[in-house]
């Protein structure tokens, strides 16, 4: 390829979301660059639900994608509302079962997926300096390993994760509703030769919700979701955070078979639900997490990040070719997942009440009400807000 040549289209980000983006660009022929900066907070355990081999078949990557390196998840438990265990079975879903995913293969092989497709792709290379120029271009500074230069494009995806970085820059406001913290710990393979544990669990307590599932290296997973200015979030040891993890009966269960490895150590994301205020503007577009990031508790992050990318690509696309509607069509389309998103995960942690008074609930339950969970807004980092 000639370097000095404009791309139709630089996508930052290699995430789930960028490389849908570049999957639907580059299989609609334009010329496209991903650019992965492979800076985001470390990617652990995470579930795919079934529906995703429906939007990675569309993309043509599923058999790449899902073929190898995968833990299948049959159902997901949880202890919510009640102690007693609810098994929801994915026997009944049309689409089959979901993933426990090794997610850094996962971004790998969409990575793959998008290059087999015809993207160039640059991995440890982060897009910096986006600059607008009168003639409708876009130069970005492109900063990574054996790759320093400077590329010239039409329309840049901000598919950089909840820090939106080019959208941001662009002027676009990123509003945050909640201050959820995530803190994790993986555990070692447990002894002897136990099954493959093919479920999830969540199990809530009275400052949050712990999540635990076996990982393809057969490492358990266990986080918990709290606020981070509640007491909870401060914890800040191993052995603190296994002695509540113990605490929580089903959870205890499944840990007990494992042990944490000497060099494990707890790690903290941030979990909180955002969006921006405008996903498109002049030149770009914004997908995935930097469009829109949910709770994990509503398990449809990496879903989202698919259908938002896989959508705002093949809007570029159309609008290239002098539909003026698709980019209003995109902001509809990413209002609706929203408002879904909004609606389902209020009634689901409506259903939790045995803590109505215990912080985190009792801001879970507030925003149940109308006008009373109005979202901040959160200039440029996609960090929670200060406290009030
Ligand atoms: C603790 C936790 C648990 C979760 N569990 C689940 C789950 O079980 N199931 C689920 O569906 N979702 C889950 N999610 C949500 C899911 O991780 C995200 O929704 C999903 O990763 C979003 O994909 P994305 O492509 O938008 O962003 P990301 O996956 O964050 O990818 C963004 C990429 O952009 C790169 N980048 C950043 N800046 C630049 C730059 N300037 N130039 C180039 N590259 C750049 C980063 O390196 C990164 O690779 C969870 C989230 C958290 C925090």
């Amino acid at each position: 390829m000639n370097p000095a040549r404009p791309y139709d289209v630089v996508v930052a980000g290699g995430g789930p979301a960028g490389c849908a983006a570049a999957l639907a660009l580059a299989r609609a022929g334009r010329r496209v660059l991903l650019a992965d900066a492979d800076n985001g907070p470390p990617k652990v355990g995470e579930a795919l639900v079934a529906a995703g081999r429906v939007l990675l078949d569309d993309l043509g990557a599923a058999d790449r994608v899902l073929g190898t390196g995968h833990l299948p998840c049959y159902a997901n438990l949880s202890s919510w509302g009640s102690s007693a265990v609810h098994a929801v079975d994915f026997i009944n879903d049309p689409h089959g079962h979901g993933w426990h995913l090794d997610r850094r293969l996962f971004d790998r092989q969409l990575r793959e997926a998008a290059r087999a497709a015809g993207a160039e792709v640059a991995e440890h290379t982060a897009v910096r300096r986006p600059v607008r120029h009168r003639n409708g271009r876009w130069s970005l500074t492109l900063r990574g390993r054996g790759d320093d230069r400077t590329v010239h494009c039409e329309w840049v995806v901000d598919a950089t994760g909840r820090r939106a970085a080019i959208a941001t820059r662009c002027g676009a406001r990123r509003k945050t509703h909640d201050r959820l913290t995530a803190i994790h710990l993986t555990l070692a393979p447990a002894a002897g030769t136990e099954a493959a544990d093919g479920s999830s669990l969540v199990a809530s307590d009275e400052d949050g919700w712990w999540y635990t599932a076996l990982l393809p290296s057969r490492r358990r997973l266990v986080a918990y979701f709290t606020d981070a200015d509640l007491p909870a979030a401060a914890l800040t040891t191993q052995t603190r955070f296994m002695q509540r993890t113990l605490a929580v009966r089903h959870l205890a269960q499944r840990a007990r078979r494992h042990s944490p490895p000497p060099e494990a150590t707890l790690r903290r994301a941030p979990a909180h639900s955002a969006h921006l205020d405008q996903v498109y503007g002049d030149g770009w577009i914004a997908a995935g997490d930097a469009a829109v990031a949910f709770d994990p508790l509503s398990a449809q992050g990496i879903i989202t990040a698919l259908y938002t990318g896989k959508s705002a690509g093949q809007a570029i696309d159309t609008q290239l070719r002098g539909d003026e509607t698709a980019l209003m069509d995109y902001t509809a389309k990413v209002r609706a997942a929203h408002t879904a998103y909004r609606h389902g995960l209020r009634t689901v942690y409506a259903q939790e009440t045995r803590w109505p008074h215990r912080p985190f609930w009792a801001r879970r339950l507030a925003a149940t009400t109308p006008h009373r969970m109005e979202p901040h807004h959160d200039p440029a980092t996609g960090s929670p807000p200060p406290r009030a």
